[in-house]
């Protein structure tokens, strides 16, 4: 381990990149056309630290979409836009156990959490319009400004969720019923389809990953994505929640919150330091991207990650 830490980051994280790229279990997505027709190869790394180091290996610049690792930065928005109380009143913060799509509530009668889609989409609703009252519009741009570049949402990727999407409409009707969501349901369910359609690259989630590290200051822009005092609340759902069914063997084995989504992305954030990313769309089981995970493992042993670090 001390060796490897001794090496030149980048020559390192090429090691690791090296090491991984062999690894060709799992498969692609394939709950929509676009998904299932991705390469499955691309693979990336990409570390960025709090005062602006990039460290980039592999295909860190290659297009995909961020689906559910935009969880955590729509629930960042609605805290933003709604404060604290509100949104704790209608959003839980406890793990689910149950799976990401589950149409199921807690006893208070709200989504169990953020990062799975009942609360992602409740979170959606609360999102607010702005200037232009599009709170679509405004969630995309408000990824933008933790990425410190403007992104764009994949159509295609946008119309095939909008057109299959008929459990989270159920939850988003669910939602509407029990009081989670006002108004048309069908407003939220836009947002969320249109925030996991954001196209991302494994460098633009390292650099968001880093804003969050930096307590919500963008290390490459200087802008601030969210108030410095949502962070807590951010990090603690990631922790908690962020790997679907494996948020348990995650805590254990790397220790650091971590979101991932379908399409292939996965997130760690070490508050105060720095922001990982890695993109590899081939998932396990539980639909995390098999070689991201692999990378984590290694990592948290070389680097230390682990927040109960006993040495
Ligand atoms: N758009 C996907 C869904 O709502 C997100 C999947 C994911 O990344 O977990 O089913």
């Amino acid at each position: 381990d001390q060796v490897t830490t001794t090496l030149p980051v980048e020559t390192y994280l090429r090691r690791v990149h090296r090491t991984f790229s062999g690894l060709k279990d799992g498969a692609v997505a394939d709950y929509i056309p676009p998904l299932a027709a991705a390469d499955p190869e691309p693979f990336g790394i990409c570390v960025v630290t709090v005062d602006g180091q990039v460290y980039a290996v592999g295909d860190s610049d290659a297009p995909f979409t961020i689906q559910s690792i935009s969880k955590p930065f729509t629930y960042a928005l609605a805290l933003a836009d709604r404060g604290l109380p509100e949104v704790r009143r209608r959003i839980g913060v406890e793990p689910s156990g149950d799976a990401f799509n589950s149409i199921s509530l807690d006893s208070a009668g709200r989504p169990r959490n953020p990062m799975i889609n009942a609360g992602a989409i409740a979170a959606a609703g609360l999102v607010d319009g702005g200037e232009s009252g599009d709170p679509a519009e405004r969630l995309v741009e408000s990824l933008g400004v933790w990425a410190g570049r403007r992104l764009e949402v994949d159509e295609e990727v946008f119309a095939a969720e909008q057109e299959t999407g008929h459990r989270n409409r159920a939850i988003g009707h669910m939602l509407r019923a029990v009081g989670s969501l006002d108004g048309d349901p069908e407003r939220a369910l836009d947002v969320y389809f249109r925030a996991c359609s954001v196209e991302v690259t494994c460098r633009d989630l390292a650099v968001m990953a880093a804003t969050l590290a930096g307590r919500g200051l963008n290390p490459l822009t200087g802008a601030r994505a969210v108030p410095d005092a949502l962070v807590t609340q951010v990090l603690s759902v990631m922790t908690t929640c962020g790997m679907y069914d494996a948020a348990g063997e995650w805590l254990v084995n790397v220790g650091i919150p971590a979101k991932s989504g379908v399409g292939g992305g996965v997130i760690g954030v070490m508050p105060g330091q720095l922001g990982v990313a890695v993109f590899s769309p081939r998932l396990d089981a539980v639909g995390n991207s098999v070689r991201g995970v692999a990378v984590f493992n290694q990592l948290a042993r070389d680097l230390r990650l682990h927040f109960v670090n006993t040495g």
